[in-house]
């Protein structure tokens, strides 16, 4: 139900256009398609994924000629969740980590601006809330205010944070993380990152130098590498996740500001075109807004 409320923009616009498409046509017709076709690519599925999906549902109408409008809710519906279903576990609804890693170290890389400390923040809560220890570390270190704001949700969620001076070595402050969280017997760590896409081999190297650090420390980590992008931001949210997966390996996404876009879209595009998985959505400002993204849910909510 928060998941409705928070995509409510998405939804309607998507519903409400996509019903507009269809209006007065009872057969799926080339008319239809083109219509449908800019329903997709306005709501920022993306021109490649959109196109994909248009060759799906073709190719149904070519099977049944006499596919009617009515019936396309449910064609679109199911070619939508096959899609995500080819990069998405998708049916999990709890924020979970898998027991035997510990420390679970999640690295977070993400732009200025897009939601990475607020995401950090309440994913801390979520872990917190279900009796894990957790430890932040502020390896953000290019911006003052970075690390004030990572400290802010800190003190919020009641979390130790390690940080040190801006301006020093993002690695050796994800390095004295690690060795704090693994003196403390900590469950989870999650380490935020500068994110200035200022050239490619930079970022590429400082990313690599923060690994390499983290391994030092706990062998096989990151554990997780969680690109933050602001669903709010369309083609941007696109070139950010290019130059990011050019950069590291991502592993998964959270996609950010869902509430405040009636472009939801971008969650299937992203996923489709990089093939990785969006495991949470936020979807509001506050502490307990952000979720475990579950595609039927997602689907459900943009067809309702
Ligand atoms: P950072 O620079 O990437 O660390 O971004 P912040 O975490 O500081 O977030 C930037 C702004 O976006 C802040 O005002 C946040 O409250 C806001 N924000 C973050 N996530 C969401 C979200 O899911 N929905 C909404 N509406 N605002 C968000």
């Amino acid at each position: 139900e928060t998941l409705d409320k928070g995509l409510e923009k998405s939804k309607s616009s998507f519903f409400g256009k996509l019903s507009k498409a269809v209006a007065g046509k009872s057969k799926v017709d080339d008319e239809v398609l083109d219509n449908l076709e800019e329903v997709l690519v306005s709501s920022d599925v993306g021109v490649n994924t959109t196109l994909k999906i248009i060759e799906r549902i073709e190719a149904r109408v070519a099977k049944d000629k006499y596919l009617g409008t009515d019936e396309l809710n449910t064609i679109l519906r199911e070619e939508i969740a096959s899609l995500l279903s080819e990069t998405n576990i998708g049916e999990e609804t709890e924020f979970t980590i898998p027991k035997e890693k510990k420390p679970y170290v999640i690295m977070v890389v993400g732009v200025n601006g897009v939601g990475k400390t607020t995401t950090i923040g309440k994913l801390a809560h979520q872990f917190k809330k279900q009796g894990l220890k957790v430890v932040l570390g502020a390896a953000d270190t290019f911006r003052a205010a970075a690390i004030d704001q990572l400290q802010v949700w800190a003190d919020r969620v009641d979390v130790p944070i390690v940080k040190q001076n801006m301006g020093s070595d993002p690695a050796s402050v994800a390095f004295d993380t690690l060795q704090s969280a693994v003196t403390q017997d900590a469950d989870v760590v999650i380490v935020d990152t500068a994110g200035r896409l200022h050239n490619k081999v930079n970022l590429m190297n400082e990313l690599t130098k923060v690994k390499r650090v983290m391994q030092k420390v706990v062998e096989d980590t990151p554990n997780d590498v969680l690109l933050v992008l602001d669903g709010s931001t369309g083609q941007n949210a696109f070139e950010q996740a290019k130059q990011f997966t050019a950069a590291t390996e991502v592993t998964s996404l959270a996609v950010t500001k869902l509430d405040g876009t009636a472009k939801g879209g971008v969650v299937i595009g992203i996923s489709d075109q990089f093939k990785i998985p969006v495991k949470y959505i936020g979807v509001g400002e506050g502490i307990d807004d952000l979720q475990v993204f579950n595609k039927f849910e997602f689907v459900d909510s943009f067809f309702k």
